[in-house]
């Protein structure tokens, strides 16, 4: 064979896939995040989870599922209304596997005090394998505090949220072994103003139950068991638990009008639902609707916060195993200086999204610390402006890392890239969470003073980030043009936040690199621009996963 030939036989010089990796243990930034936020234990009870979602098999199943897209049945062979939604089948495996690992409502009725951290690290993990199904997961996470306002229906409810077995289809609550919940608050007219909603709910006869009248816009994953909704009752906008299924067995009216033809992920369904008649139980006080449901809109938030960390690590994984494994010009990629510089700044990057989700997590386990609950009212909206906003940027730059490769399907990139905006979109889109960091300073002055707190941690550890702390109280001091400014005050807010956080807790070589560029300073706009002096081949071997 001439080497011309075997070209065509045999790819040179192009990378091994990465399978096979363990996706918790290989993340250092996650491993020290758990150890600091939990404990070793924590840890070990990850491994499986870390080695399963680098697997080959939950890889593919995470194409499979991606690739043959759910499918709208609106009406059965004899032309009964159905409403149903098909899945392919690694659409539950996903699903089944990670509801088996805890990342649903699990922690909420584990005693285990380090319960969030350890289902954050999970999330973080596990979705790594495909995004879309860590949208039921999270809404089924996020349902149980708002849910408790009412202890009856918390009772019914929450042990099916929280058990750890998966029992997809449409059945009474009462004939399953677990269950999934989702969420309706947007409508055709708006989803950031939800006190604009439109459709309505009447009281029946018995107290408590309601008939809703109206649509809902954007409903993902409408085959779960059960949803929070919004809806205008004689007392004003309310929460409402509406079953797919009515306790005696039969079908909710839930018309599924189409499915939306979205970017981002292809596994997950987002309809379109039509409300007429349908029986929902109220969920808390009328009038007290988004008072309610915030207490799931805050949990959700937390979760963006951890799908953009989770697309981020595997972006930079990705990125690093590809350089690490492909030459050009006489050399290892991972060897030439200014790659170094790219992926050693997409690891900054990605783990300083890591740690201050981990943190955030920590938050929940510590949150009758009224330090706690007073820095995650603060550090959610902050997180989830800054972090989010910032993964389509840096997902892009890992693609690019992969050269043409990156740009096709198979290499999993563009799934990433498709993906990237989303969790910056839904749960409030950036504008509406820097100008939530507004309405917490406003409205809840103790807020501002554990921010303060915990960033004056790291005083004096580092001078860059003494001046950056010093300009976001100017910049609060600066009342007449705040609101225009919120994107700026929450993005350094962030910022000062996470590099406190590296400052303390990290290897110095990614504290200095974070200080360097993301606070104001030497920083021109494009990643791959750290200053010389960073340690980059330290950066690059703590990212870089490695095969057992
Ligand atoms: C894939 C996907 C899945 C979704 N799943 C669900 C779901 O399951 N349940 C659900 O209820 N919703 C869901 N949503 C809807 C999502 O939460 C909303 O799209 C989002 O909250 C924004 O609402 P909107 O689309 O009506 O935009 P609008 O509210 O019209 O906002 C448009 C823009 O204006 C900005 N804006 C709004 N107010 C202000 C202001 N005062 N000042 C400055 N700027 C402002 C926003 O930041 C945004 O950029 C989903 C969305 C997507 C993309």
């Amino acid at each position: 064979m001439t080497p011309e030939t075997a070209a065509t036989r045999v790819a040179p010089n192009q990378p091994p896939p990465l399978v096979g990796h363990d996706v918790v243990g290989g993340d250092a930034a996650l491993v020290d995040a758990v150890r600091r936020h939990a404990d070793e234990d924590t840890l070990a009870s990850l491994a499986a989870l870390g080695r399963e979602a680098g697997s080959a098999e939950a890889r593919e199943h995470g194409v499979l599922a991606n690739r043959h897209h759910p499918e709208l049945v609106t009406f059965d062979r004899y032309g009964n209304r159905v409403d149903e939604v098909r899945f392919h089948p690694s659409w539950h495996w996903l699903l089944g596997r990670g509801v088996g690992h805890g990342l649903q409502a699990a922690p909420w009725e584990s005693d285990d005090p380090h319960a969030h951290v350890r289902r954050a690290a999970g999330f973080l993990a596990w979705s790594q394998t495909e995004p879309g199904h860590g949208c039921p997961l999270s809404m089924t996470y996020a349902a149980v505090p708002a849910l408790r306002t009412d202890e009856g229906l918390a009772k019914e409810w929450e042990p099916l949220l929280a058990a750890t077995r998966y029992d997809p289809g449409v059945r009474p609550a009462t004939d399953k072994v677990g269950a999934l919940a989702g969420m309706g608050m947007t409508e055709k007219q708006g989803g950031s103003d939800v006190r604009a909603n439109l459709t309505t709910a009447t009281p029946t006869e018995v107290d408590g139950e309601y008939t809703l009248e109206g649509h809902k816009w954007f409903t993902s994953a409408p085959m779960n068991d059960v949803f929070l909704v919004l809806a205008q009752a004689p007392g004003g906008l309310s929460c409402f638990l509406l079953p797919r299924v009515l306790p005696d067995g039969t079908r909710n009216r839930l018309d599924v009008v189409r499915l939306k033809d979205k970017l981002g992920n292809r596994s997950n369904a987002s309809s379109e639902l039509e409300l007429h008649g349908t029986w929902a139980q109220r969920l808390g006080d009328e009038g007290r609707g988004v008072r309610t449901i915030i207490e799931m809109v805050a949990a959700t938030r937390l979760d963006c916060v951890l799908g953009s960390a989770s697309l981020m690590r595997r972006a930079v994984a990705e990125a690093s195993w590809h350089v690490a494994h492909r030459s050009a010009f006489g050399g290892v990629l991972a060897d030439k200086p200014l790659m170094q510089n790219v992926v050693a700044d997409l690891a900054v990057e990605s783990e300083s999204a890591t740690t201050l989700a981990l943190r955030l997590a920590a938050a929940v386990d510590r949150r009758t610390d009224p330090h706690e609950a007073a820095l995650r009212r603060i550090a959610l909206p902050l997180a989830k402006f800054w972090v989010c906003k910032r993964t389509p940027m840096m997902v892009a730059e890992a693609l690019e890392c992969l050269g043409g490769n990156g740009y096709v399907e198979e290499s999993g990139m563009p799934l990433l890239f498709r993906e990237s905006p989303l969790n910056s979109v839904w749960e409030g889109s950036g504008n509406v969470n820097a100008l939530d960091v507004l309405r917490a300073l406003h409205r809840e002055p103790e807020v501002l003073d554990a921010w303060l707190t915990e960033v004056g941690l790291a005083a004096g550890a580092d001078p860059r980030l003494d001046r950056a702390l010093e300009s976001v109280l100017t910049m609060l001091g600066d009342t007449a043009t705040l609101e225009q400014s919120a994107r700026r005050l929450a993005g350094q807010m962030a910022a000062v936040l996470q590099a406190s956080l590296l400052v303390r807790f990290a290897p110095p070589a990614v504290a200095d690199a974070f200080c360097a560029t993301r606070l104001g300073g030497d920083y021109n706009g494009t990643l791959g621009t750290l200053p010389p002096g960073s340690d980059l081949s330290s950066l690059l071997t703590r990212t870089t996963p490695t095969l057992p």
